[in-house]
């Protein structure tokens, strides 16, 4: 794929390059293991985003599908590439449409002295959005209503719109691993990037008139540690590491198995964080009967989010657990299940308390060097 064409959003050619960097560090997200704990966001949370400007700032959030997801309805907001290799135009979310960072009572909670008689609640204006504000409400008719968390990041994209937007070439594809980041002093807020990113995984800082976005914790990777949010999951749900070492489970399900695939890879940006779709109960049919034929989740809804590769992927893990259940044995699903867990990280198995978090004197974490951890 070479996209040629003038990128809608912002009346300039666009190169079209795809950049193939020499190696990728890539995320597989088992959809069957995340439990929605949001875990994952508030690893985040804690590491990167709780200084002045970032409070509404969640590189990771976990939505409830089917949902209109954070921020709201993005899935509808354009961005990325067309089919006939065209960039689509796209629209730049409003901050309510992200959700407000939310002000609470927490004086008067913890240290006010009422006791059980103060309870935690928002104050000021009440919110109308925010992060999994339709958390668990699903989709589907009873009996067949359904519903599975999808945790979305950065996908540090391939060809990625956020850099080809950019005219100040203030975003960049790294070499060494493919991580994309906002160099945050040639930033000059023009939000391009966030008109052009289709995921809509591009933060505005209000206090420093920069993009922010997820920094794959390159500081942390950097060091042979994963990334926070892999690292935190109870449910053990992601994988991490260079999608080009075969013996790494990243490379088994990706390219050997082909079962973890890119959401919406119609938005042509060729993205690296992958996903093992959800398997389904067996729906119920209008005599109250299991229909063994059909899945509770239909499997449009799942082709309009991964495709074609998505149906296929979960062929291939129905066969594979079938297997098992004969009791044959199944490389695939002993990937998935990892009994010894620091094989899902690819080789980033390093004890994060091995190293020290130095804070960036300016507050920019986007900039290599800027933020850092130490031995
Ligand atoms: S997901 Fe969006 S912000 Fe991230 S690399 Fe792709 S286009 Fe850029
Ligand atoms: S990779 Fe790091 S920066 Fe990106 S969402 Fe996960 S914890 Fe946040
Ligand atoms: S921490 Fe893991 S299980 Fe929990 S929401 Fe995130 S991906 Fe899912």
């Amino acid at each position: 794929m070479n996209p040629k064409g003038r990128a809608g959003q912002i009346g300039r050619e666009i190169d079209g390059k795809v950049v193939r960097p020499l190696r990728q560090l890539a995320m597989v997200i088992d959809l069957n293991k995340c439990i929605g704990c949001h875990s994952c966001s508030i690893a985040c949370k804690q590491l990167w985003t709780g200084d002045e400007g970032r409070e509404h700032m969640w590189w990771n959030t976990v939505n409830t599908m089917p949902g209109r997801g954070t921020p709201r309805d993005w899935e509808k907001m354009g961005g990325g590439f067309a089919s006939d290799h065209e960039a689509r135009p796209g629209e730049i979310p409003k901050q309510g449409e992200f959700g407000e960072a939310w002000k609470f009572n927490h004086q008067e909670v913890f240290f006010g002295g009422k006791g059980a008689k103060a309870q935690l609640r928002v104050e000021g204006e009440q919110p109308t959005w925010g992060p999994n504000w339709d958390e668990d409400q699903g989709g589907g008719e009873y009996p067949n209503s359904f519903y599975f968390y999808l945790p979305r990041l950065c996908n540090h994209c391939t060809h990625p719109a956020c850099v080809e937007a950019c005219p100040r070439g203030a975003i960049r594809k790294r070499e060494e691993d493919g991580i994309v980041l906002v160099n945050e002093d040639w930033c000059k807020g023009y939000r391009f990037c966030m008109e052009a990113c289709p995921y809509k995984k591009i933060y505005f800082n209000f206090e420093s008139q920069v993009a922010n976005k997820c920094i794959m914790c390159l500081p942390r990777v950097e060091k042979g540690v994963a990334t926070a949010c892999t690292r935190q999951c109870p449910g053990r749900a992601r994988f991490f590491g260079f999608q080009d070492v075969e013996s790494s489970a990243v490379h088994k399900l990706v390219e050997r198995w082909k079962v973890a695939v890119p959401l919406h890879p119609e938005y042509g940006t060729i993205p690296n964080v992958f996903y093992i779709p959800p398997l389904s109960p067996a729906a119920i049919d209008e005599h109250g009967h299991f229909d063994a034929k059909r899945g509770r989740i239909p499997e449009d809804y799942l082709r309009s989010l991964f495709g074609q590769a998505g149906i296929d992927a979960l062929d291939t893990l129905a066969g594979e657990m079938k297997k098992t259940r004969e009791g044959e044995s199944s490389e695939l699903i002993e990937t998935l299940v990892s009994i010894e867990w620091t094989e899902m990280l690819g080789g980033f198995d390093r004890d994060p308390s091995t190293i020290r978090w130095v804070k960036p004197e300016s507050g920019r974490v986007g900039n290599e060097g800027n933020a850092h951890h130490d031995e």
